[in-house]
C-alpha cells in the first residue's frame, strides 16, 4: 500500500481560519482494543473539542465511523474542514496514537511520520546461494524478486583436499554475494527505497554488509535473524520489529538533541513555560511532547495569548485571562497552525524528566 503523494500534499497546503480543520487520530488496532473501546475514546475526543470544531465535521466524523468505516484497519487518520469541501481518511494497516486537533491547518506530522517511518523498506534475505528480495510498505511485505546464485556442492572430504575446497566454496559464495549486492541496488534504485533490512543468519549478513559499497550500506536500518525459506508473514513480523526499534532510536535520538542543545544553551528549551514562550514567538521548528502529557495553564480571553502559570492579566492586550484546561493541547494547535513538525514521544524517561515539553529552534 502505498499513500498517493498528492492527497499529502494538498493537506500540506489546506489552510482554513473558519472553520478550523479537525485532524483526528484513532486507534482502531483490534489486537489492542475492541470495537465499543475505541469508540468510546471517539465520542470522548470528539466531546473535548465540541466547543472549538465545526459542527458538520464533528457530524462527518460520527457518520463515517457509524456507517463507512470497515474495521480491518489498524489506525486511521481523517481530515475535516466539510465548510471548506476537506475530507480525507486514511486507513493504515499500522497502529496509530490516539489524537484530535482544531486547528488552521490539518495536523499532518503523525500521518508524514508514519510515511517515512513504515513507507518503504527493501528487506534482502541472503545465504551463501540466494537472495530473495522484499518490499515493506505500511505493515505490508511483499517478495518482488529472487536471485539464484551458483551452486555450493558439499562434499565430505578431509585433509589436503578439504581446505582446497573450502577455499573454493568461499570464492563461490563470494562471487553469489557481489551478485547479490548488484541486485539489491538494482531493487532499491526500482523501487526507490531510501531504507535496507537485511536477513538471514547472523555470519551471512555480517559478511554481506561487509561487502556492500558504504552508500547502500549507510541505507541499513536493522537486522534480522531469518532462515532462507521464511514466509511473507514472518518476514513481516521480524520486519515490523526492527523497524519499530529504529523508530524508536530516532525518537530518542531527537530527545537527546533538544536536552543537549538546551544544556548548551543553543537553539532549544524545554518546559512549558518557554516552550509557549517559543511557539508564540514563532520561533520553534520542532515541537517535542510526551505522549499524554497535558497541563493547566492560562489563555488570554482576547488575543489568545498562553502561559503557563495563572497571570490576571494578558502581558500584551491586558485583556483579562481565563483558566485554560488543556494548555498542552493548545500548544499543539499553535504548532499545528503555524505547519512545524510535532512529534509525540512515547516513553522517554529523558524528556519526561526535562519538563516532558519543549521544541527546538530556528535561532
Ligand atoms: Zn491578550
Amino acid at each position: 500500500m502505498r499513500i498517493d503523494e498528492k492527497r499529502i500534499q494538498r493537506l500540506v497546503e489546506f489552510q482554513s481560519d473558519a472553520p478550523r480543520v479537525l485532524s483526528l487520530y484513532l486507534d482502531v488496532d483490534s489486537t489492542r482494543r475492541t470495537k465499543e473501546e475505541y469508540r468510546l475514546t471517539l465520542r470522548q475526543m470528539l466531546k473535548e473539542v465540541e466547543q472549538v470544531a465545526d459542527k458538520a465535521d464533528i457530524q462527518a466524523v460520527e457518520r463515517y465511523f457509524d456507517y463507512e468505516y470497515d474495521s480491518s484497519a489498524r489506525g486511521v487518520a481523517l481530515f475535516s474542514c466539510q465548510d471548506k469541501g476537506l475530507w480525507e481518511v486514511f486507513t493504515l494497516p499500522v497502529p496509530v496514537r490516539d489524537r484530535i486537533t482544531v486547528a488552521r491547518r490539518a495536523y499532518i506530522t503523525p500521518l508524514q511520520d508514519l510515511i517515512e517511518d513504515y513507507g518503504c523498506y527493501g528487506i534482502v534475505l541472503v545465504d551463501q546461494e540466494r537472495a530473495r528480495f522484499f518490499l515493506y510498505e505500511l505493515g505490508d511485505v511483499e517478495e518482488v524478486s529472487r536471485l539464484i546464485g551458483e551452486e555450493i556442492k558439499r562434499h565430505k572430504q578431509g585433509g589436503w583436499a578439504a581446505e582446497r575446497y573450502q577455499r573454493h566454496v568461499e570464492a563461490i559464495a563470494h562471487h553469489n554475494f557481489k551478485e547479490a549486492i548488484e541486485a539489491t541496488q538494482a531493487f532499491l534504485e526500482k523501487h526507490q527505497c531510501r531504507k535496507l533490512l537485511l536477513a538471514g543468519t547472523s555470519e551471512n549478513v555480517a559478511v554481506f554488509r561487509d561487502m556492500l559499497s558504504n552508500p547502500t550500506r549507510s541505507l541499513v536500518i536493522g537486522e534480522i535473524t531469518l532462515a532462507m525459506d521464511a514466509g511473507e508473514a514472518e518476514v513481516r513480523d521480524k520486519a515490523y520489529e526492527a523497524i519499530e526499534a529504529h523508530v524508536r532510536a530516532q525518537e530518542q535520538a531527537l530527545v537527546q538533541r533538544l536536552i543537549d542543545t538546551a544544556a548548551q544553551r543553543g537553539p532549544a528549551v524545554v518546559g512549558l513555560a518557554d516552550t509557549l514562550t517559543m511557539l508564540q514567538e514563532q520561533r520553534a521548528y520542532i515541537l517535542l511532547v510526551s505522549e499524554g502529557y497535558e497541563a493547566e495553564g492560562a489563555g488570554c480571553t482576547n488575543c489568545g495569548y498562553l502561559a503557563a502559570q495563572w497571570i490576571d492579566r494578558c502581558p500584551f492586550c491586558s485583556a483579562p485571562m481565563k483558566v485554560q484546561e488543556h494548555v498542552v493541547n493548545a500548544a499543539i494547535h499553535l504548532a499545528v497552525d503555524q505547519g512545524i513538525q510535532v512529534e509525540i514521544i512515547n516513553n522517554s524517561e529523558l524528556l519526561d524528566s526535562n519538563g516532558r515539553i519543549g521544541a527546538l529552534l530556528r535561532y
